[in-house]
């Protein structure tokens, strides 16, 4: 059993959380004297503090109950809760498996939270031999695995994940924002087993939300009441919510875009293969390439004059660039312009 009141800072076991005039809010007729809203308009009305609706939409279509769902602005919210509710700023840590998504480590800098970087091995695998003396140490409070992992595209063995979860004090995150495109398994159902993870995952990349600012964690009610009792109160926009909720009543128009984006995915990957200036494809799991070209900033360069905005991670991973997939005329334009380069 995860110790939850050792993990949790002491001001936030101790926090009694603002108490907002629709904690009680659920249904939508009343008479509404209770909030100091203007009652002339169409927006006048302040949204559900737990997205009440939303919420029960999620748990009907990823089969499982409201309150192992938690929602944020944004998986970035989510990411800057869970520094705030475990890491005491200039004392406890975070590990990373770096070259990875970098908002771990901004959010992590901006709590004064110290990054234990355990870089991938040659083949993006996380590296066990490196991690594992290191998971007994008490001031590592959270663990950040992406998977797929942005930038290299490739996804973590659950076998190394399950091994982190028995063996580490801490909270594991799971970050499975292209979760949708690839062709593993979700651990979302590990959230079931273990009492120490967090699984996030996102509308703002399959579901063609990323305008609609929502995250969303599944974890344990004990877990997540910290994330719910630390969040501002109305922490997703009414116009959000009800975004999200339109998007989840159409979900048969979400498999058929997968589908198209995984088709041009396939084409892009053996187009780019053929290229003199491309020397490696790397796997994906996602719906971005990581492609290594003979010289990543000046391709860069060329095809920003073409107005052709790619990802430059030379820094991260030599001479590469990460792609994201787009429509067919987009990725038509692409091929030209490297051809050309
Ligand atoms: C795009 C992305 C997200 C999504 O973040 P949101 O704040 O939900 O838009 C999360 N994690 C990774 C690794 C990403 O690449």
């Amino acid at each position: 059993m995860t110790d939850l009141s050792r993990l949790v800072r002491q001001n936030v076991l101790k926090l009694t959380p603002y108490s907002c005039a629709r904690d009680e809010f659920s249904g939508k007729d009343g008479i509404f004297l209770d909030a100091n809203e203007n009652p002339f308009g169409k927006l006048n009305r302040y949204p559900d503090p737990y997205q009440r609706e939303l919420k029960a939409a999620i748990a009907r279509l990823k089969n499982t109950e409201t309150d192992r769902i938690f929602l944020g602005n944004g998986s970035d919210e989510i990411i800057d809760l869970s520094f705030r509710i475990f890491c005491n700023p200039g004392k406890d840590k975070v590990m990373l498996f770096p070259p990875t998504y970098g908002m771990y480590s901004v959010s992590a800098e901006i709590n004064d939270v110290e990054v234990i970087a355990v870089p991938l091995d040659d083949e993006f695998m996380i590296n066990m031999t490196d991690v594992r003396p290191l998971l007994k140490n008490e001031d590592i409070k959270l663990i950040f695995i992406c998977s797929p992992n942005n930038p290299t595209a490739n996804s973590a063995r659950q076998a190394d994940v399950e091994y982190i979860l028995n063996n580490f004090n801490g909270i594991v995150i799971i970050d499975e924002a292209y979760i949708d495109f690839s062709e593993k398994q979700s651990l979302r159902a590990l959230t079931e087993k273990y009492d120490n993870i967090v699984v996030m995952q996102t509308f703002s990349k399959a579901w063609g939300l990323a305008a609609a600012r929502v995250g969303m964690a599944f974890s344990t009610p004990a877990v997540l009441s910290y994330y719910n009792k630390m969040k501002p109160p109305y922490n997703i926009s009414s116009i959000n919510q009800e975004a999200v909720l339109s998007a989840l009543m159409n979900h048969d128009k979400f498999q058929p875009v997968i589908n198209i984006i995984k088709n041009e995915k396939r084409r892009l990957i053996s187009s780019l293969q053929m290229l003199d200036n491309v020397e490696k494809v790397y796997p994906s799991d996602a719906n971005f390439l990581l492609v290594e070209v003979k010289n990543a900033t000046e391709t860069y360069t060329k095809l920003i004059d073409r107005n052709i905005v790619v990802r430059n991670r030379t820094a991260l991973v030599k001479n590469c660039l990460r792609i994201t997939v787009g429509k067919k005329t987009e990725n038509d334009a692409l091929l030209k312009a490297l051809k050309n380069s």
